[in-house]
């Protein structure tokens, strides 16, 4: 008697494991899809993160009226995707949607706030010809046509973490997003970067590791160098007084790529620094250790 109820308790604990397991296994395939956004409510010049987990396919596409599609894109890797999707630092206040689609079918709806970010106004006053020659549409080209080359490198990895360093110590003299007036005269772009100035040639570091795809002399950004992170973001070093690495060369976070300079547009030696999603400019302070 007492044999037979032994066996009995066995047999029915191994069927009981069994359908554990085998709902278990279900349960591992059927995991849904899984989105994680980074904020809902931002401020111009910051931007959001999509990271979409256990895809299934790579049939995935996101939707925004927030930027232009080729300001942002999906990358891949492995059952993750990524999306960085930047905010103009002119983007007007108000409500916006993101929307991410599995083939035809909308699997999220985001409704975003964006919020008016308080930029300061400078009043900037320089030699009249330094600001014709490099105001000119000669100057404004061979700057476009740098930009296009080295962000056409589509980096699909990535390389870079959170926490990027300030790639130089110093005063900051221009922040993010200004709104500028030289020579009383209303520019029409922002200062998209921010300016640290500091005694020439100091030394100015990778904030985050990357392949430089872009180190020469323009007439504006003087010496200059533009690294790719990957996944569409780039960090842009103007002014530099020296380069001390080629195109094509990939750096470590925290590596020399030349001294402080005022090489171009620039009154005094300090460093122009930029960082850019998609060739969107974004606030860099929040890459940095708080
Ligand atoms: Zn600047």
């Amino acid at each position: 008697m007492k044999k037979r109820f032994s066996v009995i308790i066995i047999v029915l604990l191994s069927i009981g494991l069994l359908i554990w397991r085998t709902s278990f296994s279900k349960i591992e395939k059927l995991l849904p899809i899984n989105i994680n956004i980074s904020a809902v409510m931002v401020k111009q010049g910051q931007y959001i993160e999509l990271i979409i987990d256990n895809i299934t396919s790579s049939n995935l596409t996101v939707e925004t009226n927030i930027v232009k599609a080729d300001n942002f894109k999906l990358y891949y890797d492995d059952n993750k995707a990524f999306c960085f999707i930047p905010i103009m630092v002119t983007k007007l206040p108000g409500i916006y949607y993101i929307r991410i689609y599995d083939d035809i079918t909308l699997i999220e709806d985001y409704l975003i706030t964006i919020a008016e970010e308080d930029f300061a106004i400078q009043y900037l006053v320089v030699e009249p010809s330094l600001f014709q020659e490099v105001t000119s549409s000669k100057a404004y080209d061979e700057y476009k046509q740098a930009i296009n080359k080295a962000q056409s490198y589509d980096v699909k990895e990535r390389w870079w973490e959170h926490e990027f360093i300030q790639p130089v110590p110093g005063r900051i003299t221009t922040e993010f997003g200004i709104k500028r007036y030289t020579n009383d005269n209303p520019s029409p772009t922002r200062h998209l970067g921010i300016d640290i100035a500091n005694d020439k040639g100091t030394e100015v570091k990778a904030t985050a590791s990357g392949r430089v795809v872009f180190a020469d002399y323009l007439t504006t950004a003087g010496n200059f160098v533009i690294i790719a992170h990957g996944m569409g973001l780039f960090s842009y070093y103007a002014h530099l007084d020296s380069l001390n690495v080629v195109e094509n060369q990939d750096v470590k976070q925290g590596a020399v790529i030349g001294n402080m300079g005022s090489t171009g547009f620039a009154t005094g030696p300090h460093l122009h620094f930029e960082l850019t999603f998609h060739r969107v400019a974004i606030n860099p302070w929040q890459f940095f250790k708080k």
